[in-house]
Parts: structure tokens; C-alpha cells; sequence
């Protein structure tokens, strides 16, 4: 797992040869020091950091640079999936483009599958293949990137799209959502977005919507895709 913040998830007390190793010794995953070691060394060439970077303590680093260490120390486990949440909301702009990049080569040369969690739709356009919108840890919509954010069907999706500003001021109208977002572990009767959804009908407060299948890939939780 990739978290959020690289300030806090590595440990301040252990130099990153030994963050990187403790993966490692756990699942056995090296034989001997001398693999150890060329395993470390590896690891940091991939994710574009100085080898000599191993004998340094995580405070000694830019958030960039952490967030590569924090990149390094899952691949060191040899994951065939990794949970990036929110891995580039914690830095600079011109920094979060260069780790989207690095995630994306790491993608296409180890064929890792990511499972990302973001609120910005541009990284998830960026990034992703398939997209899963969730409202109240449920899932309202998903489909392939061009299917979800370029022909939404859920009202929600449509929101969230709304507020993305546009430069050339050629994006949607934006959608404002009344209300505040009820609470996840009370959520209301019916369906979830019913209490800030225009177009909420009769029976959307009553029985949460079954799914409505679009496409093969392509499906929404909302009645108004059912007619
Ligand atoms: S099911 Fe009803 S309340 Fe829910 S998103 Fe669709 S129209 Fe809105």
C-alpha cells in the first residue's frame, strides 16, 4: 500500500535500507545480505533515486522523494497489486505529475494493477482504466475512463464533473448539490443520494436502485438510467 502522506508513513528512525529490507525479511524474499543489498540498490534506481539514498534517514528527503521511498518499499515485496490512496494529494503540483509518470512506467514495465484512490478526476483520467465512483461506500457508477467521465449517467458522477474548472471555460454547468453529505454509518433509506439529487422521485426514497447495465463494461445504480 502507497499512503497518502510520505511525512508519515515512513518511519523517522530507520534509514531507508532498512525500511526497504523489512518487506523483504518478512516474506523471505532475498537469500543473503549481498541479494539484499542489490535488491535495495535496484529499488531505488527504479524509482529514480541515488543508490548511496539507502544509508539516509526519511527527513533527509523532499515529499517527492519520499513518496518514491514509499513507492520502492511496496515493489520490494514483489506486489502484483498496489493500493495507491491518494498517493500525490500531499504534494506539489509539479511533483505529483512526476510520480503519476513514475507509477505509470512502473505500471507498463512490471504489469502491476493499481487500485487508486483519488478525489481528482484529471488523475484518474490519467491514470486509470476502469473507474468505480462510490458515494457513502457504495458504488453509484463504473465503467472504462472514456465511459464514466465522458458520458456519465449517475447524477452524482455528473456533479463531480461539474466542478471540475476548465480553463476555456468550456466544461459542464456546474451541478450544486444541496445539503450535506449524510453520514456513511446512517445512511438514507432508499437510495444513498436521494436527499441531494434534482431529480429524486418518489420511489428513490424508498428502495435503494438495482443495477442498470449499460454496457458490457458500463454500469449505474440510478432509476433514471433504468427508463
Ligand atoms: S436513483 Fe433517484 S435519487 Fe438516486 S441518483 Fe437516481 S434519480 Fe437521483
Amino acid at each position: 500500500m502507497i499512503f497518502q502522506d510520505p511525512y508519515a508513513s515512513l518511519n523517522p528512525k530507520m534509514r531507508i535500507a532498512e525500511i526497504l529490507q523489512e518487506g523483504m525479511d518478512a516474506l523471505s524474499i532475498a537469500k543473503n545480505s549481498d541479494e539484499r543489498q542489490r535488491r535495495i540498490d535496484e529499488l531505488l534506481e527504479q524509482v529514480g533515486l541515488e543508490k548511496a539514498s539507502k544509508w539516509r534517514y526519511p527527513h533527509e528527503f523532499s515529499g517527492g522523494q519520499r513518496q518514491r521511498i514509499a513507492i520502492a518499499r511496496v515493489l520490494a515485496v514483489n506486489p502484483n497489486l498496489l493500493i495507491c490512496d491518494e498517493p500525490t494529494s500531499a504534494l506539489d503540483v509539479s511533483v505529483q505529475a512526476q510520480i503519476l509518470n513514475l507509477l505509470k512506467s512502473l505500471q507498463q514495465q512490471l504489469g502491476l494493477s493499481y487500485l487508486f484512490i483519488s478525489h481528482n478526476l484529471a488523475v484518474v483520467e490519467y491514470l486509470a482504466h476502469e473507474v468505480y465512483v462510490m458515494y457513502l461506500g457504495r458504488i453509484v457508477e463504473r465503467g472504462t475512463v472514456k465511459e464514466v467521465l465522458h458520458a456519465p449517467k449517475h447524477p452524482y458522477t455528473q456533479a463531480l464533473l461539474s466542478a471540475v474548472p476548465r480553463i476555456d471555460g468550456q466544461g459542464m454547468k456546474t451541478i450544486r448539490l444541496p445539503g450535506e453529505t449524510p453520514s456513511p454509518s446512517n445512511p438514507p433509506q432508499g437510495c444513498h443520494f436521494h436527499t441531494r439529487c434534482a431529480q429524486a422521485m418518489a420511489k428513490c426514497r424508498e428502495v435503494y436502485p438495482g443495477e442498470t447495465i449499460i454496457t458490457a463494461t458500463h454500469r449505474v445504480h440510478c432509476y433514471l438510467a433504468a427508463e
